[in-house]
């Protein structure tokens, strides 16, 4: 048999985080690997999608989803994000935002254009760039702020650039871009004429600075392609409800391929999520950065205390820590061990990055409950004893 996987599968690799998901599962530790996000539902949107399935909403719907969800989310893109769209032909329901980044970059991308992508990057926009065959161009972001230079990103500029993905707050970093950043990346974007792919799953996890939407800079609508969801906002990640908010000069492509791809959102989850939106007061979102800046602050205080020195993150539900005092040659190693002694579970910094810039860093989630995080934090607190057992027994040997 001559037969073997596409170039294009050959290309791409499980995702790490999945990976320390599966090697946490067999020690029975606790999951600090995958945003998992266990916090509870919001009743509105449970009650919502029960009643929807109840009230027979279970077929396939529009490509671009239900008229009751686009209009919500257009809404919500006018009184949160200060953008103006039109809910009939500029807002695309999809599944997560993974689908709508997806759908995105197949209609919007041809094989062997450049894309600029901040390092350290989320893996599935790598490889999502990677899937279509597009040609991902880093630009490193410099620790512990995670900043980068205007010059930078020129010199990451070819001919071939064809687009620049955002993720603002960020994940892994948690960084939040700063309006004079933005400033930059319009003005390159509108220099090098660059379709902007901006990754806003994270608007609502905020505790330094505010959420700014690159579409509403002067002069970027046209060409910002918004992708935000509810997966994390209302800690239902296996919902798959995501959303595209673009200029109708392009939405109906991303809506054809949604529709080649996926079909459609879960029809009654579509609901679900459109009855949050209508039904949470703003004190809901404002609690969001109220409950995670304390579960931050928990986390990175205990990492602190063992000696993995955190980022600590403005936004989003990660830390990145610095995992120099940790024995192994690679992140990998370094995480393995963690897993191993203390039984928590992080993902190696090396997946977040092209070349070796995560060596010496690990990835730590969050979004867990109030008691899983005190938990783990109580599980790393045996770290300090176990480094120094393990460098006895190396010297014994
Ligand atoms: N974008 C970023 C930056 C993420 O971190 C994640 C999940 O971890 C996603 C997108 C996935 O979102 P969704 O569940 O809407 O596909």
């Amino acid at each position: 048999m001559n037969l073997s996987v596409s170039k294009r599968a050959a290309r791409t690799v499980q995702s790490e985080i999945r990976v320390m998901s599966i090697e946490c599962e067999k020690v029975k530790g606790i999951n600090l690997a995958q945003g998992v996000c266990d916090t509870e539902v919001p009743e509105a949107v449970r009650e919502g999608a029960k009643r929807a399935i109840d009230g027979g909403i279970n077929s396939y719907t529009r490509a671009d989803g239900l008229a009751e969800i686009r209009q919500a989310i257009a809404e919500k893109m006018r009184r949160f994000n200060g953008i103006e769209c039109d809910p009939e032909t500029e807002v695309i329901v999809s599944a997560g935002s993974t689908g709508s980044f997806y759908a995105a970059c197949l209609s919007l991308l041809n094989p062997g254009d450049e894309v600029i992508l901040f390092e350290p990057y989320y893996g599935y926009h790598l490889n999502t760039l990677i899937a279509v065959d597009a040609v991902p161009v880093f630009v490193t972001l410099q620790a512990p702020n995670w900043d980068f230079t205007s010059e930078a990103l020129e010199r990451a500029a070819s001919p071939r650039t064809r687009g620049i993905v955002l993720n603002s707050p960020a994940n892994p970093s948690g960084k939040i871009f700063t309006k004079q950043e933005l400033e930059w990346i319009a003005a390159f974007a509108q220099k090098h004429d660059l379709f902007v792919f901006t990754d806003e799953i994270y608007e609502y996890f905020i505790y330094e600075g505010r959420h700014i939407s690159p579409a509403t800079l002067p002069g970027m609508w046209e060409r910002t392609i918004t992708i935000s969801g509810y997966s994390k906002t209302f800690s239902i990640t296996g919902w798959r409800i995501g959303y595209t908010i673009a200029d109708r000069k392009w939405s109906k492509a991303m809506s054809f391929f949604n529709d080649l791809v996926y079909v459609c959102a879960p029809a009654p989850l579509q609901v679900g999520v459109a009855q949050g939106i209508l039904k949470l007061p703003e004190s809901f979102y404002q609690h969001i950065s109220r409950d995670y800046v304390k579960k931050r602050d928990l986390l990175c205080g205990t990492l602190k205390e063992v000696g993995l020195t955190p980022s600590v993150p403005k936004g989003a539900y990660y830390v990145l820590a610095d995992a120099s005092i940790l024995p192994g040659r690679t992140s990998k190693e370094k995480s393995m061990f963690l897993l191993r002694e203390t039984g928590v579970a992080s993902v190696a910094g090396s997946a977040f990055f092209s070349g070796s810039g995560g060596e010496n860093l690990l990835r730590f989630c969050f979004a867990k409950t109030d008691e899983e995080l005190a938990q783990a934090c109580r599980k790393l607190s045996v770290l300090t004893e176990k480094i120094s057992q393990q460098k006895t027994l190396s010297h014994v040997r």
